[in-house]
């Protein structure tokens, strides 16, 4: 039987939070793309499938707002009033509090089952978006005028431009020798959702243990009350291994070890998974008739909470730049097209890999002279307000060259 062919503008390889987000975005823009993803939406769903809740910049609450995907997250979302970054157990700590900026918050944290739904939501009821999936992308192929994108059923799609939502691994970015410094942390991450007594007040703790970083955010309070928060706590493999599969009251207790009793009792709700860290950044952020975005350009240690931040500038800056092309009637996937994307994304996403890979390295350990160097970097920072304001600023996502749905503008 012969095979269908889409023929559409963008073929989007991964659907994602990063891709699916993508395809919104450009449709706003009267943009038609074509996304592909190897699972079956119907198994991303369900909340096994991740536990983890994101971080989400007020500057990337704006572009959810902007592609329409805010109202189906707002009741799940909990703004993140301040932040709170120590090291170890030392009485020295720095304090980011929104107020010292204004009334907006820092960000929200949702969980990422709420964000994947409401996409898959969006989606449905957007004809210029059409979702194949499962299938696997098997060959991108770059010509003068289009590229073609082979799928493993044999469906074809015929697009101008291809863009590799595709993860970390991206087999298209190395399908296109595109080259990435790549790196395994030695750390997991251990994730799982608390239930805890007394109310979180919207703080984000951050606090930097010699095994590394270890994050309790915010969540909104259940429907019957209970506070609830996200745990990320980070460990060397082997110890997070078997720290995941300890019995409820003792993995509760060594979050207790870690976090202490500020929170009161703390329980578990909910499962734990573990993800191993990697760190990737592409040479490149484009090829012919290519461009990479998400963490398939760049994917960092969740030590900052900006790695799905990272994306949804891609996103922004890419779907900028493409209906800026397609409205002068330009061809969207010309080289001096995405050189302009190129441009914008680089100084980014390599400024903020290297602080983020910095600042582990910094921290992750339990060197005498070091730790006192950083607390004292700490606290200094805390005590210089023009500094903070500019770290603040950085932490909601408003620093730099922003594009157009950062800055809460129609696309
Ligand atoms: C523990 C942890 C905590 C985190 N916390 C935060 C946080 O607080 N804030 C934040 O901003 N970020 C956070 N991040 C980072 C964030 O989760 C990622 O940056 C984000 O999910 C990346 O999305 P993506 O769509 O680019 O990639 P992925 O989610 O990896 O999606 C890639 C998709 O491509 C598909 N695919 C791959 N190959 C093919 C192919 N050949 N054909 C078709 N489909 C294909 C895959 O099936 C997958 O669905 C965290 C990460 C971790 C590990």
């Amino acid at each position: 039987m012969e095979k269908p062919v889409l023929s559409t503008d963008v073929a989007i390889v991964g659907g994602g939070l990063v891709g699916l987000s993508l395809a919104l975005a450009l449709a706003r823009a009267d943009i038609r793309s074509v996304v592909v993803d190897v699972d079956d939406p119907s198994s991303k769903t369900v909340d096994a499938f991740d536990g983890r809740g994101s971080a989400i910049a007020l500057g990337s609450a704006r572009v959810l707002q902007g592609i329409g995907l805010w109202p189906y997250l707002e009741r799940h979302a909990e703004p993140i009033l301040d932040i709170r970054v120590s090291d170890g157990d030392s009485s020295l700590y720095l304090h980011y509090d929104h107020r010292e900026l204004g009334s907006e918050p820092f960000g929200y944290i949702v969980e990422n089952r709420y964000t994947r739904r409401g996409l898959y939501a969006c989606l449905a009821q957007e004809p210029r978006v059409t979702l194949v999936a499962p299938d696997t992308v098997a060959e991108v192929r770059a010509e003068s005028t289009g590229t073609q994108v082979r799928l493993q059923s044999g469906t074809r799609i015929e697009a101008r431009l291809a863009v590799a939502c595709d993860g970390r691994p991206s087999p298209t970015r190395k399908a296109a020798g595109i080259g990435a410094l790549r790196w395994n942390y030695e750390q997991h991450a251990i994730v799982c959702a608390i239930s805890h007594e007394k109310p979180h007040r919207g703080i984000a703790n951050e606090r930097f243990l010699p095994a590394g970083p270890f994050a309790v955010l915010p969540l909104p309070d259940a429907p019957d009350g209970t506070h609830l928060s996200s745990i990320v706590w980070t460990e060397r493999p082997e110890l997070a291994a078997m720290f995941a599969k300890l019995p409820d009251d003792e993995f509760v207790d060594e979050i207790h070890e870690r976090f202490g009793w500020g929170l009161g009792r703390i329980g578990l709700a909910g499962g734990r998974w573990v993800y191993p860290l990697v760190f990737v950044q592409a040479e490149s952020a484009t090829g012919p008739r290519l461009a990479l975005a998400g963490d398939a350009l760049h994917g960092i240690h969740p030590i900052a909470g900006q790695g799905l931040n990272l994306g949804l500038r891609d996103v922004a800056a890419l779907a900028e730049v493409l209906a800026d092309s397609a409205r002068l009637g330009l061809d969207i996937g010309a080289a001096d097209t995405l050189e302009r994307y190129a441009r914008w994304r680089g100084v980014d996403t390599v400024g903020l890999s290297a602080v983020t890979d910095g600042l582990l390295r910094l921290f992750s350990n339990d060197i005498g002279p070091l730790k006192l160097a950083r607390d004292i970097g700490l606290a200094a920072v805390d005590r210089i307000a023009p500094l903070k304001r500019v770290f603040m600023r950085d932490a909601m996502g408003t620093l730099g060259t922003l594009p157009r749905l950062m800055r809460g503008e129609a696309l």
